[in-house]
């Protein structure tokens, strides 16, 4: 049983210098066309399951027009829900409105979450976003108890003055949800030749969100939640669960294949999704629940993994020099990485894989 779908919306009404995911401008002519072939993505591919989480993400699914959104809603309709769901949108700032907002919550969603990146001019100038307002995140709390919000650090001229600046005002809000990811230059954007920030900055800035944000449960190295709001959905990857993805540029996870489709929307509009498939064999599937796994903090169960593999991961020698090495310790029956080597997780990750 499938239990989470993901949904991509690729349009943006703008775009970010250091964006690399999967969009595009927005077009009316197009949104129409895009909404017919997500419509028979589905009528084609899901099976009926019913569903604890949906995710719709983008792009920015929220620079749909009322008219738009109302069509995309009756798509989703054709989902079934649990009575549990979580049900998050992505939301930027400038399309907060008291329709929209209105408009999600007769829908059905219960999680929004927003796009901010930073409060601070300088560094919402340099991703060329829009300045934050407030008061649209005052008015979102007013329809929704579970809000994200996503925020950027370490960008090329920030200084941890900058960052602790963000971190107060992100806290002033009193949301449930904060992710906080760092600056990565990507090759195809319009960033593609700064230099990124120097490492030992970087590494400074994150123990000072670790340390700013201790009243929420830091459960994944970049998500931190109040105690019961941790995403549903992002859990879902992260515990190496299969998934529907219905859209342009997704990926999916389903009866053992990973798959990927078009990032053309002229493919995709013409219900060509071109779905490139990665067929799993034991071994990819173990490698992965290492990757995924090892990105929560309360790390990988070791029952769920013998359940699954049929095999104890304390017989890996890999696994065990890093537990000699004190770079990972078991607690209640997980097995994860110790606190002074979180950061590092990546350099650990090809150490182990
Ligand atoms: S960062 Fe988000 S809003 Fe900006 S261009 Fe990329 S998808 Fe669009």
């Amino acid at each position: 049983m499938i239990k989470s779908c993901y949904i991509h919306i690729p349009f943006c009404k703008k775009i970010c210098s250091y964006c690399d995911f999967c969009k595009i401008y927005y077009n009316e002519l197009f949104i129409n066309k895009y909404l017919d072939s997500l419509e028979n993505e589905i009528n084609t591919f899901y099976k009926g399951d019913t569903l604890d989480t949906i995710y719709i993400g983008g792009g920015t699914p929220s620079s749909l027009s009322i008219n738009e959104l109302n069509r995309l809603f009756d798509i989703l309709n054709k989902l079934n829900r649990s009575n549990s769901i979580e049900f998050t949108i992505e939301c930027n700032i400038e399309d907060i409105s008291k329709d929209k907002l209105q408009l999600f919550k007769s829908n059905g969603i219960n999680r929004l979450s927003i796009g901010v990146e930073s409060f601070n001019e300088d560094n919402l100038k340099f991703m060329e976003r829009p300045s934050i307002d407030i008061n649209k995140i005052n008015l979102a709390k007013k329809y929704f108890n579970n809000i994200n919000i996503d925020l950027i650090y370490a960008l090329p001229n920030e200084t941890l003055d900058i960052l602790n600046n963000d971190l107060d005002k992100v806290l002033s809000l009193d949301v449930k949800h904060i992710s906080i990811y760092s600056l990565i230059v990507e090759p195809n954007t319009k960033i593609k030749d700064i230099k990124p920030i120097n490492e030992d900055i970087d590494y400074e800035m994150y123990k000072l969100i670790c340390n700013r944000l201790k009243d929420f449960n830091h459960y994944e190295i970049s998500n931190f939640a109040k105690e019961g709001y941790e995403s549903k959905h992002n859990l879902t990857y992260w515990n190496n669960e299969e998934y529907y993805g219905f859209g342009l540029g997704v990926s999916g996870y389903i009866n053992n294949i990973r798959y990927t489709n078009t990032k053309s929307i002229n493919h995709y509009i013409k219900n060509n999704y071109n779905r490139d498939e990665e067929v799993l064999l034991k071994e990819d599937k173990e490698k992965y629940e290492l990757i995924l796994g090892f990105r929560k903090l309360k790390g990988i169960n070791l029952i769920v993994y013998k359940n699954k593999y049929n095999k104890d991961l304390l017989d890996n020698q890999k696994i065990n020099k890093l537990l000699n090495e004190n770079k990972l310790v078991i607690r209640d029956n997980h097995i994860c990485i110790c606190e002074d080597y979180i950061y590092l997780q990546n350099s650990l990750l090809i150490e182990l894989i």
